[in-house]
């Protein structure tokens, strides 16, 4: 509970102090770059993403570029990591909102397109190598290196600052059904196939799990990728999680 008043803001706890399980994504994505999350800078925790991401992927490349603007601290990261300059490549259209979260495939393709612009100068005859947070359907990703693609860039490398997305969030999350998420039924290889990229590398879960050291890593959330829900109602019902909302509120 956070109290305001004229002497200040406090924090008091009410509830039974029980195992945590926060939000890994929240480090990943969600939250804005100049927060700190249980003493964890955010931004701190996704320039060691790219920093990791830069040692496990090993990938050469004229330059590092992010999908903007979740992908950029972590590509400052791997640039810092691997001594290949960070440049702007994509630029995004600030007054469009974020692509997964649209409801409808059908908006989310049109809003890829409004949303981030490829700067050929930039990519034209590049090795690339593009760093972006997570990959949820697949469709986003293709669209971009596609972008990247028709404006030059001549290899396009994609580094995830998450693992791969196999399993549904059932606590609110919309990754909502395991159909779409195209980890859930394709291999790494066949990802990289399907979005059109010459390599691609998820950072492991040991890697990610070592950017958040300020945080107990057994008092977080992974099981979008590993399916250790912390909840049993999380293991229940194969699918929909608007399901168990639904049972949750009746
Ligand atoms: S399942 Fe994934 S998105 Fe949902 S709370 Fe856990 S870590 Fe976060």
């Amino acid at each position: 509970m956070v109290v305001i008043d004229d002497s200040g803001v406090k924090s008091y706890p009410f509830a039974m102090n029980e195992k945590k399980a926060s939000c890994i994504f929240e480090y990943i994505y969600f939250a804005r770059p100049d927060s700190v999350i249980d003493g964890q800078s955010v931004h701190d925790a996704r320039f060691m993403m790219g920093r990791v991401l830069a040692r496990e992927a090993k990938f050469k490349g004229d330059i590092v570029i992010s999908v903007p603007d979740s992908g950029t601290t972590a590509a400052t990261g791997y640039a810092y990591e691997s001594g290949i300059p960070f440049v702007e490549g994509l630029i995004k259209n600030r007054y469009i909102g974020r692509t997964f979260i649209q409801p409808t495939q059908k908006k989310r393709d049109t809003s890829v397109k409004l949303k981030l612009n490829a700067i050929r100068s930039v990519v034209a005859g590049k090795s690339v190598i593009m760093v972006d947070d997570s990959i949820v359907r697949g469709t986003t990703s293709g669209k971009i290196v596609n972008m990247l693609k028709q404006a030059g860039a001549k290899e396009v490398h994609m580094c995830i600052s998450s693992p791969p997305i196999g399993y549904p969030c059932y606590y609110g999350i919309d990754t909502s059904v395991r159909k779409e998420l195209i980890a859930a039924t394709k291999s790494v290889e066949e990802i990289r196939e399907f979005i059109g990229a010459d390599s691609l590398h998820f950072i492991s879960l040991e890697g990610l799990k070592s950017c958040v050291s300020e945080v107990n890593a057994d008092d977080m959330c992974y099981a979008c990728f590993n399916s250790a829900y912390p909840i049993a109602d999380g293991e229940k019902p194969a699918g929909d999680s608007k399901y168990v909302f639904e049972q949750r509120k009746k």
